[in-house]
């Protein structure tokens, strides 16, 4: 017997309000419903890149896209190739949302306001008929032929295609009701996407400034990452911290973020080589400075690394000892920082862990162990560094759902 099918959405975030709208547009048959455990829908987004929304990064290339997920890089190929950036773009021109990239890459609504983001995914739902329901989420759920949900106001209510999108948290129990009624397991999760604390730094006076590229490495954890540093008030921040955050999540977590941070302030160079370069430009132009001979550091970065070994940086290299060009050396290529804590960075955080992938068929979002269920959005075991590329991953992950949801619907009309 025909009959109406439904399609129940748990969480009107990024991910739920995507995938949501797709699944009414590929399929108007289908009845769709967005449940919100709370009074606010897409309250993230609202909020995301400083209110101005970094909806995606300016990247066509898929392999270098997905190197920017830590968690996921890839199994996220497949739903990154369907559903990319090109594409997100085109998903907004279409709806009159102009999408513009900053030099590094990050793309925001020409408006610089997320409200753009917030209010086309509202009017595309209102457009579809999409049903939101907000002050009630879902408690539990039981499958037999469709699923029977349990929500938080103790209703019940049946749906035939069920995609969960209730976001990242660092609390593990706010999974328990997945982990329980799915049978899927849960990748513990961790904060991500935070600075390193310095109580220590012998940089205190120097907040504010930033080196372009610098390399940092972190004490018996294989990650290293070259990029921008900038000194904090409390320690070090910037594009390379923030990414090495990622990318050592959970090394970090185990170490209880205590740990000896490596910088190295010419990435192309290790120790014993920077150490030769200044043994051979002393013999050669024993007058030069050293201020001269390393212009690429910032002057009061560079004068506080001379005051640590105890040389004037106005010093012509004939006069530096060995002893002291083999200090320089090594704090010019391999600066020791003492990192005791972390601190979020501008309050932007992902959650690292989730809904392990390997129970997901990452072409669909489908579950494989129960048929008809679907995940999308930062609920998986996937998280990117900063740029826009957790939103992505929500946008890429929905999609992919949204799209087999809609064709399993049309099949059984
Ligand atoms: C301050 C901040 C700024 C950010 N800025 C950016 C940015 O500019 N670019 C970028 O790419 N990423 C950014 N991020 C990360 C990005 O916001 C998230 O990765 C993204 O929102 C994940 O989308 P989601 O739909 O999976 O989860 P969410 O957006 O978190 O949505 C999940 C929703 O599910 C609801 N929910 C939870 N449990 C239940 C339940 N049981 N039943 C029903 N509903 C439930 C929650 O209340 C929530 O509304 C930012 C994060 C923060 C915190």
């Amino acid at each position: 017997m025909s009959y109406q099918r439904i399609m129940v959405v748990a969480g009107g975030g990024a991910a739920g309000f995507f995938g949501a709208v797709n699944a009414a547009i590929l399929c108007p048959e289908l009845k769709i419903i967005i449940l919100e455990k709370t009074h606010k829908l897409l309250a993230k987004v609202r909020i995301s890149g400083g209110g101005r929304c970094n909806v995606t990064h300016a990247c066509y290339d898929n392999r270098l896209l997905a190197e920017n997920y830590p968690r996921g890089n890839k199994e996220l190929r497949s739903a990154l190739q369907k559903f990319g950036p090109k594409e997100i773009i085109e998903w907004f021109a279409l709806r009159n949302v102009k999408l513009k990239a900053e030099e590094d890459g990050r793309m925001f609504p020409v408006s610089n306001s997320s409200e753009t983001i917030v209010n086309c995914y509202l009017n595309e739902a209102a457009k579809y008929k999409v049903e939101i329901k907000n002050g009630v989420g879902i408690a539990a759920f039981q499958k037999n032929e469709r699923f029977t949900l349990t929500l938080t106001d103790k209703t019940t209510l049946e749906c035939d295609y069920l995609l969960i999108s209730t976001g990242g948290s660092p609390a593990l129990s706010n999974y328990k009701w997945i982990s329980d009624c799915s049978g899927h397991r849960i990748v513990p999760p961790l904060p991500s996407l935070f600075t390193f604390n310095i109580p220590d730094s012998p940089f205190l006076g120097l907040e504010g400034v930033s080196v372009p590229a610098v390399k940092v490495s972190l004490n018996g954890i294989k990650h290293d990452v070259t990029g921008p540093l900038l000194i904090t008030h409390w320690g070090v921040s910037g594009p390379a911290i923030i990414r090495l955050s990622a990318w050592a999540a959970r090394e970090l977590y185990e170490k209880d973020y205590n740990c000896m941070v490596k910088i190295n302030f010419f990435p192309e160079e290790n120790t014993e080589t920077f150490k030769q370069k200044l043994i051979s430009e002393r013999a050669q132009s024993p007058h030069t400075s050293l201020q001269q001979l390393i212009p690429s550091l910032p002057q009061r970065l560079r004068q506080r690394i001379c005051e640590i070994v105890n040389v004037n940086p106005n010093a012509a290299l004939g006069s530096i000892s060995n002893v002291q060009l083999n200090q320089l050396a090594v704090k010019l290529t391999a600066f020791e920082l003492t990192m005791k804590g972390k601190t979020t960075f501008k309050d932007e955080f992902v959650t690292s862990g989730g809904v392990t992938l390997k129970e997901i068929n990452m072409q669909t979002m489908e579950s494989k162990l129960v048929s008809n269920l679907f995940f999308a959005g930062e609920v998986l075991d996937v998280d990117g560094v900063t740029g826009g590329f957790n939103f992505q991953a929500a946008w890429a992950t929905s999609m992919a759902a949204a799209l087999t949801i809609a064709s399993r619907c049309k099949e059984n009309m």
